[in-house]
């Protein structure tokens, strides 16, 4: 009997079983590969200024309150509410002097004010503080029109962090946003997950590296370094293996001696069912364990992911388009997962198409886009590149996101909505 050929867009009846042979949706396939992602666990001690872009492996708690002290938000005069009785406007003495790092405590007289600046600790029994615009000084004195409110400019101690919370949990990045916050806290050195390391092999006797010169039906080799650029990560660290020519045993040596020393091994090409693609060949030999072969996306049905002994395994295709797409929607999360980071999730954002499309229903559709204007509700109004050939690279150059179009969405028409993740960001 004649297997039955599935057509694309019955795809979908067939693609939910998850056994490993069966054409998955883009998100179970997704889903597999942070699955069998094996995050790493040794730690490295790391000062702070080093930290920055690394993975936190442990919840920090802070060891003080932010602010440590009342001070002043304003550079102007510190007093005390309860001194406005009666009408004004009320003019007070001016008893002393408090500047930002004065850590002297002193204590200063009732119905009188403190000249205060910016960032300096509020006297005791003062709370309020009346910016300088607002108060005429004249000689020892200083008038006040209006009656200020109890803790008015007065930053509260502990009113940004309070001693024994937490202040970055472990799986975090360590953006610049949670450095600042850790070096306010005083934390000198943190414990990062040390860099996981990612394989990368371009299969394909076709290839030569950009530089040197062309024989007759080479071509450059384009993916290695779209996926250096995009691993340039300071949580990653990448064994470059280079071009791989269609060679099984070979192939297969390195494929071997990476999955023995990296955590993660993505090939590019040679995935496909073709005469001079072995990868297949490879795994069935290396007894990878297969978790996802095929992928209901385009660019990029071929896509295999799986684990080498102890390394996750990414054989992608080689068109760049294609090897761009699943290394970005399938690869990536389940990389960040094995580089420890919490939060793995596609970002992605709402837009308006401002193009007209018809496609054969059936597969998850990555087109790259750009765009120029926004909806009144600020939404981009995305403009489609080129026509997501799986083979072309100067779309994706260009483009700022790929609008995500559904397996059953048959036309797009200028003002539909659609999701939009953003590309290699
Ligand atoms: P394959 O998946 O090996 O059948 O390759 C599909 C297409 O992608 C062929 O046209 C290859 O020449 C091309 N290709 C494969 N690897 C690369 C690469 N590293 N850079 C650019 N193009 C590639
Ligand atoms: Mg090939």
């Amino acid at each position: 009997m004649q297997p039955e050929i599935i057509p694309d867009e019955r795809i979908a009846e067939f693609c939910c079983s998850g056994m490993p042979g069966d054409v998955l949706p883009v998100d179970i396939a997704g889903a597999k590969a942070i699955a069998a992602a094996v995050p790493v666990n040794e730690v490295e001690r790391l000062p702070l200024i080093e930290a920055s872009g690394r993975i936190s492996a442990s919840d920090i708690a802070s060891a003080i309150s932010l602010p440590l002290f009342d001070n002043s938000a304003m550079d102007g005069y510190a007093v005390r509410t309860r001194d406005f009785t009666e009408s004004g406007p009320w003019r007070f003495f001016v008893s002393g002097r408090i500047p930002a790092g004065d850590g002297s405590g002193r204590r200063f007289p009732p119905a009188s004010a403190v000249r205060i600046f910016t960032g300096a600790p509020l006297p005791a029994g003062f709370d309020a503080v009346v910016m300088q615009e607002n108060c005429q000084r004249s000689d020892d004195t200083v008038t006040f029109a209006a009656k200020p409110t109890s803790g008015q400019n007065n930053r509260r101690g502990g009113e940004d962090v309070s001693a024994g919370s937490t202040t970055v949990a472990a799986g975090s990045l360590l953006t610049p946003g949670r450095i600042a916050l850790l070096a306010a806290t005083g934390v000198g050195d943190v414990e990062a997950w040390r860099r996981m390391r990612v394989a990368l092999i371009s299969t394909g006797s076709e290839l030569r590296e950009p530089g040197r010169k062309l024989g007759p039906g080479q071509i450059y080799n384009s993916n290695r370094y779209f996926l250096r650029s995009a691993l340039a990560y300071p949580w990653a660290e990448i064994a470059d293996y280079g071009i791989v020519g269609d060679d099984p045993e070979t192939i297969r040596a390195v494929v071997r001696d990476a999955a023995r020393v990296c955590d993660v091994v993505i090939t590019t090409g040679g995935v496909s069912v073709g005469e001079e693609d072995h990868m297949m060949d490879v795994l069935r030999r290396e007894n990878a364990e297969l978790e996802v072969l095929k992928v209901s996306m385009r660019p990029g049905k071929p896509v295999t992911v799986g684990t080498i002994g102890n390394a996750l395994f990414f054989g992608l295709p080689g068109n760049p388009y294609a090897a761009a797409v699943t290394f970005s929607r399938i690869a990536l999360p389940a990389i960040k997962a094995t580089a420890g980071l919490s939060d793995v999730a596609t970002s992605w954002m709402p837009a308006v198409s401002g193009f007209s499309y018809r496609r054969k229903p059936g597969r998850t559709e990555y087109v790259p886009v750009t765009w120029a204007r926004r909806d009144t509700d600020g939404k981009p109004v995305v403009e489609m590149l080129g026509r997501g050939s799986s083979a072309s690279l100067n779309p994706m150059a260009s483009a700022r996101a790929t609008a995500v179009l559904p397996p059953d969405m048959a036309s797009i028409e200028p003002g539909m909505p659609l999701r939009i993740e953003p590309f290699c960001e």
